[in-house]
């Protein structure tokens, strides 16, 4: 789909830096480009894939009258460039990509220029005075979605890649990037279709309509592709983790060595420590990588029932904060008998990923770990005895934070892991439907609903892939890049 317009935009963050770009797609990208760049030819005339060096100078009036007419091409007021014509702006490197050879597949030229506040601004502005307009944010990869040169998840990957701010996020960004999730959902797709078709076939030739027979074939067919979106969703909680980071709240009672630990596990020191109950009453967050995941550590304040006002603050904080965390760690002292404030507190973690860090290993234990796990309700809680002054256990506890991250499972090798809480949403939507389509042909309901449940499930995935997707979706999805990607 070519757009109308040419659009410009800055590609490279702002600030002093060796270099940054300036990228131009569409339809009049070189001759835009050529009424700023002076080099030893013309960019219209250059082959695809090449570069070009020379000046970047505000357009001559000439070059944006043709474009813009008279008015809009004239500088900016105040620019010395009304007075004096010919102004340069830098000196830069011009790389040509014709259509569709092009990140956009349109006429692109990126203008390599010098980094800092003035060189790339300056050239930009150059360039929609000779009649560029000023890219929205995400246009660029936008036009590469619309013109077919990559689908919805492939350009949301393109901003999953930019943010990625650990390893494994970045690994999954790029492997999204490269069509894993893409060819994995083209081809459940087609597999929908195909069963649609058998379904349909039926439902036309069907004399009475209240109820068709499908064939087990194609039952099971519907049900392999269910099977299949399960699996891919199976791991949708660790690739959420791996995308978004995860929060891990540090809760316990006062002065059993939340800061401590969570210093230690930070390995500088970041929250004060104290020898006084009750001091640590804002949240501390610090981000760590565990596993390649990014885990934001945040120290609570000691959660226990206070007549202190800020105090109670604080406390008010831990709870929010026990609500939002994927895991909490809940620090024990092991050294002293447990306490009533315990039970309350576990009574807090109910329903909550909970990793127990039995602290104080240093000294005499007079606390078991079933002891512990006892106040909690019913299920499997771990309990790592550690000491956060000496620094023993520590290995252990950064493991056992691994396993309940998910790393390590199979997830971990799917490199069509979903990650992205909006894939997560349309395919859970697409599972449904094809689990009622299943049914409803094995009860040998009405070909229709069979067929009004595949078609769901299509469109579900269809969303995600950017097949079926409304205009307004698709302005939500691309208001979140920024400009020039
Ligand atoms: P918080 O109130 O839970 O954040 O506890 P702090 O981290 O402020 O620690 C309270 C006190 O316990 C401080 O005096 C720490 O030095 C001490 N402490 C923390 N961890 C350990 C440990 O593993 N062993 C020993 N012996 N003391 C510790």
């Amino acid at each position: 789909m070519l757009q109308a317009d040419t659009i410009a935009a800055i590609a490279t963050a702002a600030g002093a830096a060796g270099l940054a770009v300036v990228r131009v797609s569409g339809r009049d990208a070189l001759s835009i480009a050529d009424a700023i760049f002076h080099g030893a030819g013309r960019l219209v005339d250059a082959p695809s894939h090449t570069l070009h060096h020379g000046w970047a100078m505000w357009p001559n009036d000439g070059a944006a009258a043709d474009r813009r007419g008279p008015v809009s091409a004239a500088p900016p007021s105040g620019s010395r460039a009304a007075v004096r014509g010919n102004l340069r702006l830098d000196e830069v490197v011009a790389a040509v990509f014709r259509a569709p050879r092009s990140y956009t597949r349109e006429d692109v030229v990126e203008i390599s220029c010098h980094g800092g506040e003035r060189p790339a601004p300056r050239v930009l502005e150059a360039l929609l005075a000779a009649g560029a307009r000023m890219a929205r944010p995400g246009e660029f990869t936008l036009r590469a979605f619309l013109s077919g040169r990559m689908d919805l998840t492939q350009a949301e990957a393109v901003a999953d890649l930019i943010h990625a701010a650990s390893d494994r996020a970045h690994e999954l960004a790029l492997s999204q990037l490269a069509g894993t999730v893409s060819r994995r959902l083209h081809t459940l797709s087609e597999r929908i279709a195909d069963s649609l078709a058998e379904v349909e076939a039926r439902v036309d030739f069907a004399e009475d309509i209240g109820g068709i027979e499908v064939p087990s074939q194609v039952v099971n067919a519907i049900e392999g592709v269910y099977g299949e979106l399960a699996d891919l969703l199976a791991g949708s909680a660790y690739a959420r983790a791996v995308r978004e980071g995860i929060l891990i709240s540090l809760v316990g009672r006062p002065n059993v060595g939340k800061s401590s630990l969570f210093n230690a596990l930070l390995g500088e020191e970041r929250a004060i420590v104290t020898a006084i109950p009750g001091t640590t009453r804002d949240r501390v967050s610090e981000a760590i990588e565990v596993e390649g995941v990014r885990v934001t550590l945040s120290d609570t304040a000691g959660l226990r029932e206070t007549a202190e006002p800020i105090e109670a603050v604080g406390i008010a904080i831990a709870e929010e904060a026990i609500e939002r965390s994927g895991i909490v760690l809940w620090v024990v002292d092991g050294s002293i008998p447990l306490a009533a404030e315990d039970g309350a507190i576990a009574v807090r973690l109910a329903g909550r990923p909970v990793l127990i860090a039995l602290n104080k290993s240093d000294r005499p234990a007079r606390v078991r770990p079933d002891q512990v796990t006892a106040l909690l309700e019913a299920g499997t809680h771990r309990v790592v005895a550690v000491s956060a002054t000496r620094g023993d256990g520590l290995g252990l506890l950064r493991g056992e934070l691994a396993i309940m991250l998910g790393a390590g499972g199979d997830e971990r090798a799917a490199g069509a892991a979903i990650g992205n809480l909006r894939h997560v949403e349309a395919l859970s939507r697409a599972g449904g439907a094809l689990e009622r389509a299943a049914l409803a042909a094995r009860e040998a309901r009405p070909g229709e609903i069979v067929a009004l449940e595949l078609r769901e499930g299509l469109h579900a995935i269809g969303e995600v892939t950017g097949k079926t997707i409304s205009g307004d979706l698709l302005d939500r999805i691309f208001s979140r890049f920024c400009i020039g990607k």
